[in-house]
């Protein structure tokens, strides 16, 4: 992470300054006293060189304070943290010896003395068995494994596990695109046509007219000069973000940036630095003060944000961006096929000229019914990702199946648009009934993506197996997904809930809810 990271030009930033200044003795007393908080004992019973492992903190607390000092120091931080440091001490000379870069870490304990059998045994690394930790406590709940729950056929307002079929809120099939006949049909002839894979990267052998047909389609829908697609929305934006920025320059996201934004950044090595979530007026403040130390300067949001599910303010995000003479990147996973009356996305919605924005990302995995990711904007932006961004020159081109499925996708949206309508209507009856029933839906509005809150992870986990024993699919969210102690169940809507589904949810929601509260 280069929030520390000097200024190309030799300037030291003011931020850099600042952070600088947490010394090593700083980061030990507030280590100190957050865990006799944590551990309900008097501070001087609190040992720096005990071993973490010592004290009897549980793995989600231990996470949870990497996260608190992830606040407290204004940095990304691992949260395997605590098992990846001994004790209060060597976890504080790291982290002191980190921000200030002319205080190297002693080379007694950069280069160990002894190769240990986890640095080549991963049974025995720290990071695996903090997840064996993990495992355990979920399990100690007695509820049963909530993760790789094998679901039958098509996902959308239901789900079939095993014999049994759940109201589903678990899917990206917004638009119930995934299992329509029209775009099953598209994929099946593509496979009579094409078989099941490219074979190849499309530079060299793997093109095929599809993905011509789909890359100008998806132009077309967004009103760009062009687009190029990847077999990854996640590498789409780690290939895009990591390769077109440079350690001269800076980038600049929104706090609650997806993890492949962050993925893309530190493949950079450009400095990076996080504005508040949609806060524009602080992302202007950061840039007047430092646009003239970079060479470009990337801004990345997102159109729905995918764990809040609010809307990104773009006309300021664009006045800002124009007067910074900056790049705008608008990750639109969530609000393509969503928002603006005909699905056309964030632009439609504010009624933007799509042309104000440099590049607009998007997934091929929820309203489009298939797998990958794309940028769209500027011939030339294209055209050079085509010649050489790695995730896609070095990386097969698209399944036929996949492209096709989209392309059917787009064409079946232009043609019904009501889908988009019908969506916005359900999920603005989740929204209102929940925070009529005074649950807590954070900031989610008219997107089909709402939290409900409860704060404590064990109380998220507990309250959808809960829900599942009752019928109702819904997964948790805790800690380093969502910033901790705002654990969550994240419902997506989809077109296909029905208004008896909906009311029957947020009855068993409330009811169960209470119970966790008595
Ligand atoms: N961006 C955002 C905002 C996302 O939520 C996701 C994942 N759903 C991705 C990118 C990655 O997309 P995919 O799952 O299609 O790889």
């Amino acid at each position: 992470m280069t929030l520390s990271k000097d200024i190309p030009n030799g300037k030291q930033s003011p931020q850099t300054y600042e952070l600088a200044n947490i010394s090593e003795t700083k980061i030990k007393n507030w280590l100190i006293k957050k865990l006799a908080e944590k551990l309900d004992l008097p501070i001087d019973e609190i040992d720096s060189k005990r071993d973490f492992l010592d004290y009897s903190l549980n793995s989600i607390e231990a996470v949870n304070l990497s996260g608190e000092l992830e606040s407290f120091l204004g940095r990304r931080l691992s949260p395997t943290l605590l098992w990846d440091y001994q004790n209060i001490e060597v976890l504080a000379q790291y982290l002191a010896a980190e921000i200030i870069p002319d205080s190297p870490i002693p080379s007694t304990e950069r280069k160990p003395a002894e190769i240990l059998p986890e640095y080549y045994n991963f049974e025995l690394s720290p990071e695996y068995k903090q997840l064996k930790l993990q495992q355990q406590e979920i399990e100690a709940l007695g509820l049963g494994n909530p993760f790789f729950i094998a679901q039958e056929g098509v996902v959308n307002n239901t789900t079939t596990i095993g014999d049994r079929q759940f109201i589903n809120y678990a899917t990206y099939n917004y638009l119930d695109m995934c299992g329509d006949p029209f775009v099953s049909k598209a994929a099946n002839d593509a496979i009579a046509r094409y078989g099941t894979s490219a074979c190849a990267s499309r530079l060299v052998c793997g093109e095929k007219p599809l993905h011509q047909e789909l890359e100008r389609a998806i132009a077309n829908f967004i009103g760009t000069e062009a687009s190029i697609v990847f077999v990854g929305g996640h590498a789409t934006n780690v290939s895009t973000i990591g390769h077109l920025f440079g350690k001269n320059d800076l980038i600049v996201h929104d706090s609650l940036s997806h993890n492949s934004i962050l993925q893309g950044c530190f493949l950079s090595g450009a400095t990076i630095l996080a504005f508040p979530h949609n806060d524009w007026a602080k992302l202007d403040e950061i840039l007047t003060e430092r646009r003239n130390y970079y060479k470009r300067v990337l801004i990345v949001i997102e159109g729905i944000y995918s764990t809040d599910g609010d809307i990104a303010p773009l006309p300021e995000f664009i006045e800002v961006k124009k007067r910074h003479k900056a790049f705008l990147m608008v990750d639109e996973a969530h609000s393509i096929g969503v928002l603006g009356e005909n699905g056309r996305g964030i632009a439609e919605h504010f009624g933007i000229a799509p042309s104000n924005v440099d590049l607009w990302m998007g997934t091929l995995s929820k309203s489009f019914a298939s797998c990958g990711g794309y940028i769209a904007g500027s011939s030339a932006l294209i055209e050079y990702l085509k010649y050489t961004a790695p995730g896609f020159v070095f990386s097969v081109g698209m399944s036929p199946p996949n492209a096709a499925a989209t392309i059917a996708a787009i064409e079946l949206l232009q043609k019904e648009p009501e889908r988009v309508a019908i969506l916005r209507q359900r999920a603005k009856l989740f929204l209102q009934l929940a925070r009529e029933r005074g649950l807590n839906t954070g900031i989610s509005q008219d997107s089909p993506v709402v939290p409900i809150i409860v704060g404590d992870s064990l109380k998220s986990v507990t309250l959808s197996r809960y829900l599942f024993k009752r019928g109702i699919n819904v997964p948790f969210m805790f800690y380093p997904s969502v910033p901790q102690n705002s654990a969550r169940l994240r419902f997506f809507i989809t077109c296909t809930h029905t208004e008896e589904q909906i009311r029957l949810t947020i009855d068993a929601l409330t009811e169960e809810l209470a119970k966790l509260k008595e």
